[in-house]
């Protein structure tokens, strides 16, 4: 007698929730192809690595709570390609023009990649078939010459040139911002409804070196009454080049939302001002750019683990489900890849 060939499943987005919903998959004996519009894996686990050092300017670090989430992370602790981050951390209120600091004493448990945040993506993804530089454009629904109904997908390679992905697929897997999910599922009305009404908000980073450890008397900050809302000295992360003198700026989400727009190098400037007015600090950067998070976190609060629809064999996963943040998008990947083994084991 042979044999039915295992299901295939396209999953578009290499973030943490796709990549666990891949691995998931493909250890359960699934055919998995993943795609990615970027260079690399990661998504927002991202660090960009330039001739200065460095530089983790997406996810900062992630703790973790769910006993599922300490498991994977206890795994990745034994691996070496995660460790505990213990900063000098401070929250900064400004008062008016003044900076008033105060420690961080909350007890959590800060974790970040090693050597760099983009690591655990680069484990996850080993072994995994994955397509980067390719922005998949649609997905639809269609029925092939024998009958069988399945998912053929259009994409556009890094020059905008259209690229063929060759084959269908029995399941649809969406591992992106709701907004870059939706027209995605343009098959799936229902589930396509559901990532509009789920929005996402920006972030502006800055990353600048500088030629000489800065004075600030702390390596990472909260800060509160600014336009900032964040900012790290990248090497006080465990496994970084200590020469490096790299730090990032986070811009807070009213900001971000009012200035989406600006030129970069105008963002750029304004917040290196609001550096220089909370650390105190007037050295000027040797590098300095601004990076723009369009999607940076979700603007919502979802009750949903993952989106998904057992008839059209499709699903969602990422951030904006399951609680946000690092552990939410693992959550969510999680989550989606065991209802797709359910729905697959009973048919
Ligand atoms: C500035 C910033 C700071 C953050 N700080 C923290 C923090 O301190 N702690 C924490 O826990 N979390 C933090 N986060 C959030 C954390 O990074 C995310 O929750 C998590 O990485 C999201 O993973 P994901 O898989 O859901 O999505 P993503 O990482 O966004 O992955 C989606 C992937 O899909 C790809 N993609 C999108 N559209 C397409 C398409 N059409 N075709 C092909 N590929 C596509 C993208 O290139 C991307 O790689 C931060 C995020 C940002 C931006």
């Amino acid at each position: 007698m042979s044999q039915l060939p295992s299901p295939s499943v396209a999953i578009v987005g290499a973030g943490l929730s796709g990549l666990t919903c891949a691995r998931v998959l493909q250890d359960a004996g699934f055919r998995v192809q993943v795609f990615d519009k970027s260079r690399g894996p990661g998504g927002r686990l991202a660090t960009r690595r330039t001739d200065r050092g460095t530089f983790d300017h997406g996810a900062q670090y992630f703790t973790a709570r769910d006993p599922r989430f300490r498991t994977i992370v206890q795994q990745w602790l034994e691996q070496g390609i995660a460790a505990p981050w213990t900063p000098a951390l401070v929250a900064i209120e400004m008062m008016d023009d003044t900076p008033v600091r105060s420690a961080v004493g909350d007890g959590t448990v800060r974790h970040v990649g090693v050597p760099s945040m983009n690591r655990i993506a680069g484990a996850l993804a080993e072994g995994l078939a994955l397509r980067t530089d390719l922005t998949v454009t649609r997905a639809r629904r269609t029925a092939a010459p024998d009958g069988t109904i399945g998912w053929t997908l259009a994409a556009r390679d890094s020059l905008g040139e259209a690229a063929a992905i060759d084959g269908g697929f029995d399941w649809l897997v969406a591992a992106v911002p709701s907004p870059q999910a939706a027209p995605l599922l343009a098959d799936v009305p229902t589930m396509q409804a559901q990532a509009l009404a789920l929005p996402m908000v920006p972030c502006w980073a800055v990353l600048a070196s500088f030629d000489a450890p800065l004075a600030t008397g702390f390596d990472a900050a909260f800060v509160n009454s600014s336009s900032l809302t964040w900012i790290a000295r990248n090497r006080s992360r465990p496994g970084r080049d200590p020469r490096s003198e790299c730090w990032v700026l986070h811009a807070a989400r009213d900001w971000s939302e009012c200035e989406l727009e600006a030129p970069p190098e105008a963002v750029c400037a304004r917040m290196l001002a609001e550096f220089r007015r909370v650390t105190g600090c007037n050295d000027q950067p040797v590098t300095a750019r601004a990076h723009r998070w369009r999607y940076a976190g979700p603007g919502a609060r979802s009750d949903l683990a993952c989106l998904f629809d057992a008839d059209s064999q499709a699903g969602a996963c990422g951030d904006w489900l399951a609680g946000s943040r690092v552990e939410g998008a693992w959550l969510s990947g999680l989550a989606l890849a065991e209802r797709i083994l359910a729905a697959a084991a009973v048919r």
